[in-house]
């Protein structure tokens, strides 16, 4: 195990398996190049260790040379990608080879598609090194790739964590046994995104609330907003499939976190499996399920209150309010049970004060470790 910055890494890959990998690379390649002279070009920062033993490995005739977007990898309102190195001046006509260390989402790739669709050259392809088919949302099929890996956050070999890391001769990736991750399970109203916000400070998790994640896609005016608001507005559940995908996402995004506090999921049954599997899939798994309880009455109160501030249509109408707590006792009911039988549910009090019930919540934390 080794230490970089804050986290833990275990290793991964030997010297001896990326190497292979890196072989399978350039033997694909030389099936479909060695009778031209292509031009390699390698993505930086990661690629550059794989792009030395690519070359060493790939024994035709063929050039080098990098390119390096910018940070935040925008398409500017011109639609041109910023770089800071650009694109090798003697492309014209040639065959291009763009080398990346590794494809996940695929929002870099499909910047550099963009980047080298302006250019004059005969034809470009993509080898990456690594690929994680499993999170890959990209439209570009992969021409070239040395190893499918499934999506655990991975360091070494030109990869970093934070910058360092990067000079690691063997792969490692992130033991994720340390995580804290909780679902905070109660009915609306019942403080759950209250308790998150002091949580997330106390244990550094990363708090992901799916009734947030749809008022700001509401907000924003996206697709996923305009479907949402139609069940929000009526204070029905937006259909599982949506909302699992969403939360997928979210989580991919954070693949770095020390944990998560799931609130507002699962909501249903079907919703608990899916986040079972998907983070066993990770090798990340839920340590707890813990549930606020308060009765209806002083619920409706506090949800009229909040509706008053924050503007929460769903929140200033009785019958809306109603109509969700229906939904919480069909649906989401039954996610309890699902958490019981895996012995990870817990209940506190959720009357009092906020620092009381926070330390109800702590209490229960603690015991975990
Ligand atoms: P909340 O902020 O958690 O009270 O969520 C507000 C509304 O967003 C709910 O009444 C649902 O319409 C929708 N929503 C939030 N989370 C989920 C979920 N896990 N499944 C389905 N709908 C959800």
């Amino acid at each position: 195990m080794i230490q970089i910055h804050d986290k833990f890494f275990k290793p991964y890959l030997s010297e001896s398996e990326i190497f292979q990998a890196v072989k399978t690379v350039a033997d694909k390649i030389a099936v479909d190049y060695k009778d031209e002279t292509p031009i390699f070009v390698g993505v930086l920062n990661g690629s550059f260790m794989f792009v030395s033993d690519l070359m060493k490995a790939y024994q035709h005739p063929c050039e080098v040379s990098f390119v390096r977007l910018s940070s935040y990898q925008g398409l500017t309102s011109t639609g041109i990608v910023e770089t800071l190195l650009d694109v090798p001046e003697n492309i014209e006509g040639r065959s291009v080879i763009i080398l990346e260390d590794i494809i996940d989402t695929g929002r870099t790739l499909q910047k550099l598609v963009h980047l080298f669709s302006k250019t004059k050259v005969k034809e470009f392809k993509i080898a990456s090194l690594f690929y994680k088919p499993d999170v890959y949302r990209g439209e570009y099929v992969i021409d070239y790739f040395g190893l499918a890996i499934p999506d655990n956050f991975i360091v070494g070999y030109g990869l970093d964590y934070k910058e360092q890391g990067r000079n690691l001769k063997e792969v490692y990736q992130l033991n994720q046994k340390h995580m804290i991750n909780l679902v905070l399970f109660g009915k609306p109203g019942a403080g759950k995104g209250t308790q998150a916000e002091f949580l997330k400070e106390k244990y550094n998790l990363k708090h992901i609330s799916t009734g947030d994640v749809f008022r700001f896609n509401i907000k924003n005016g996206t697709e996923l907003g305009t479907l949402a608001k139609s069940y929000i507005d009526k204070g029905e559940l937006v259909p599982d499939e949506v909302t699992i995908k969403m939360l997928q996402e979210e989580v991919e995004k954070n693949a770095d976190a020390d944990g998560f506090i799931f609130d507002g999921f699962p909501r249903t049954a079907a919703q608990a499996e899916a986040l079972d599997n998907f983070l066993e899939s990770k090798d990340m798994g839920i340590n707890a399920t813990i549930a606020l309880e308060a009765n209806d009455e002083i619920l409706i109160d506090r949800l009229l209150e909040r509706g008053k501030v924050s503007g929460r249509t769903d929140d200033q109408d009785v019958a809306k309010i109603r109509n969700r707590f229906d939904e919480y006792n069909a649906k989401t009911t039954p996610v309890k049970e699902f958490y019981e039988a895996q012995n990870k549910f817990h209940s506190v009090n959720g009357i009092g004060t906020i620092a009381e019930i926070t330390e109800r919540l702590t209490e229960v934390i603690e015991g975990l470790k």
